[in-house]
């Protein structure tokens, strides 16, 4: 059984996290979206409501689930199996981030391997930072956010 993991904060879950996932329904037997817990970190979001969002989203996908970790990303994956991790690359500086933490996941994980998808150019300027940055500035998000999702 093919299993990924698909780490992140999703502080809110947006429109590009949404359509990484459903890129990758076809290419893995799960897809278990992984909200990391980090306590030196302030949410804006409680994890309930992130849990939430995340769920209504995929309801109609029974090959992904979500859950929740504490600790290394390559921990939780021994955990529960999973031999793959999603991330998403959206420009060069993702890139550069992201190539430093798989090599690491690798290492950490025993040969974990990380899956990159591309993000659709219509979304690569999408990011939870600037969903937050938009809320706190009391303007709409709702182009941003996955469909059915109010903030
Ligand atoms: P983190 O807190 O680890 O940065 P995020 O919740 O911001 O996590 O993002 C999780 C993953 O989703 C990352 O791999 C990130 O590159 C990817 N991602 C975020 N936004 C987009 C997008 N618009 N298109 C494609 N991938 C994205």
């Amino acid at each position: 059984m093919k299993t990924a993991v698909f780490p992140g904060s999703f502080d809110p879950f947006t429109k590009g996290h949404e359509e990484l996932v459903k890129r990758a329904i076809p290419l893995f037997d799960k897809i278990v979206i992984a909200i990391g817990i980090n306590s030196q970190k302030k949410y804006l979001f409680s994890l309930e409501q992130r849990v939430e969002w995340i769920n209504q989203v995929f309801k109609d996908h029974n090959s992904v689930e979500v859950d929740t970790y504490e600790g290394l990303t390559a921990h939780y994956c021994q955990k529960i199996q999973a031999e793959y991790l999603l991330r998403g690359l959206r420009n060069a500086s993702d890139f550069d981030y992201e190539k430093t933490i798989s090599q690491l996941n690798a290492m950490v994980g025993d040969g974990l391997e990380t899956i990159f998808l591309i993000s659709e150019p219509q979304y690569s300027h999408f990011s939870s930072t600037i969903v937050r940055e938009i809320i706190k500035g009391g303007g709409d998000a709702s182009p941003f956010l996955p469909e059915g999702i109010k903030i």
